[in-house]
């Protein structure tokens, strides 16, 4: 099998990656280790900043996110039992977020592929990476039961934390940051309109809590637990309640229903510098991961592949190499920002272990001067509705 760029992993990266290449006329092919059923349901990320809707719909991708998603134009921050808006439009000149699942979003992103004669391969075993220092690399792997060989111009690693394709960078080469927070997130999926109808971040002396939403019907909660927390000493009612206490405030109740996903994830913050090594160029989760509290992830490793087509495309196009190998310290700077907004945001809503009041003192404060003073509320919307690409700012 040839093509011009191999692409490891059909999550958001890969899948928006092998879209932006079709329409720029560039042949790939996606290698992706799970069923098709399988990514299309994996509930994660729901929060798309305008960037990644702007691109969605200038590419084509956006009418069911249009029919479905959920345009929101702030946010609500809650400490000390009151609730303060974030008013995200008014604050950053017309910009919003969208509600629209990851799920549904990887889903279209499938459709359009296959509709537009796409090959992407689910169930493969086995990757291995060959030549990534060469100008003839290659992906290896098992489909079917048959080995099968993939020989590519370029190799796009868009597996994942857990994937292979990092790996694949002899030692020495990379750089790894990488910072454990004291904390995980209990997350749930539950069939019940939402109490809110913009997504609540709550600060609570028990710790972080979160009511986000899917849909009309669907609400997504979340609870700060430690790393390693039991999911089987939480049956719903306890969650339900611990949920109520976190996020009570006088004249408001949280209506809830039957659970029908939840799980424990970790927040780390983790970056490789350089994103880049030979043939192969690192895009999304498989070079950084930033904890959740920011909702970027999803959005940062769209932003990735946005500048891997553009700089592909030029080389293609004209034969220069400037763009690609520009192409991670492009995207470095964006991801830096990212890791500090998104580790802002953690530290000041999260209980620290063993916090003798100190660290809660200096959260309230910073609180009630993002909820109080309109240039640090501005500076909290332009960094949640997603900053300006380079490319807009004429960089
Ligand atoms: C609970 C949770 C909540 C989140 N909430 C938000 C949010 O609100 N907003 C936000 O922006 N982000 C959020 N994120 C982060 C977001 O989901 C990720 O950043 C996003 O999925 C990254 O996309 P990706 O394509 O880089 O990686 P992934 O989505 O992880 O896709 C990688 C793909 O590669 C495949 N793969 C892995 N190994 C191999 C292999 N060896 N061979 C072939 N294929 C392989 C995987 O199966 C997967 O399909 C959340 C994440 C979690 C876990």
């Amino acid at each position: 099998m040839r093509t011009q760029v191999g692409i490891v992993g059909a999550g958001p990266a890969g899948l928006v990656l092998s879209h932006l290449l079709h329409l720029e006329g560039i042949e790939s092919v996606v290698l992706e280790a799970r069923s098709r059923e399988y990514v299309e349901q994996r509930v994660r990320a729901g929060v798309l900043e305008q960037g990644t809707v702007d691109l969605l719909r200038d590419t084509g991708l956006a009418d069911r996110l249009e029919r479905e998603g959920i345009v929101h134009h702030g946010i609500e921050i809650r400490f000390d039992g009151r609730g303060h808006r974030i008013a995200l439009t008014d604050l950053t000149g017309g910009r919003s977020i969208w509600i629209y699942g990851q799920q549904e979003v990887v889903k279209d992103l499938i459709d359009a592929r296959l509709a537009a004669g796409a090959e992407i391969h689910f169930d493969v075993e086995d990757v291995r990476l060959e030549g990534i220092d060469s100008e003839t690399p290659s992906l290896h792997f098992i489909l079917g039961g048959t080995d099968r060989r993939l020989d590519c111009d370029v190799i796009a690693g868009c597996d994942g934390f857990h994937g292979v394709t990092r790996g694949s960078i002899p030692n020495g080469v990379l750089r790894e940051y990488h910072y454990e927070f004291p904390f995980a997130w209990l997350g749930i999926l539950a069939t019940v309109p939402p109490s809110t109808e913009e997504l609540i971040y709550a600060r609570h002396d028990r710790g972080f809590a979160l009511h986000s939403l899917r849909s009309p019907q669907l609400s997504r909660l979340y609870l700060q637990v430690a790393p390693n927390e039991n999911l089987n000493e939480w049956p719903d009612d306890r969650i339900w309640e611990e949920l109520r206490i976190r996020l009570a405030m006088e004249g408001w109740n949280l209506a809830d229903g039957p659970i029908i996903e939840k799980g424990v994830a970790g927040m780390r913050s983790f970056v490789v510098e350089p994103m880049q090594y030979g043939r192969l160029f690192l895009a999304g989760d498989a070079a950084h991961i930033v904890p959740a509290t920011g909702a970027k992830g999803l959005n940062l490793a769209v932003a990735d592949v946005r500048v891997l087509a553009r700089a592909l495309a030029t080389w293609y196009r004209t034969g220069s190499a400037d763009l690609l190998d520009a192409y991670s310290s492009r995207c470095l700077g964006r991801v830096w920002r990212v890791q500090d907004f998104s580790a802002w945001m953690s530290s000041m809503l999260h209980r620290y272990p063993g916090d003798d009041g100190m660290q809660g003192k200096l959260q309230l404060a910073r609180l009630e001067w993002v909820t109080s003073m309109e240039s640090a509320a501005r500076s909290l919307a332009e960094n949640y509705v997603g900053l300006p690409f380079d490319d807009e700012l004429g960089v």
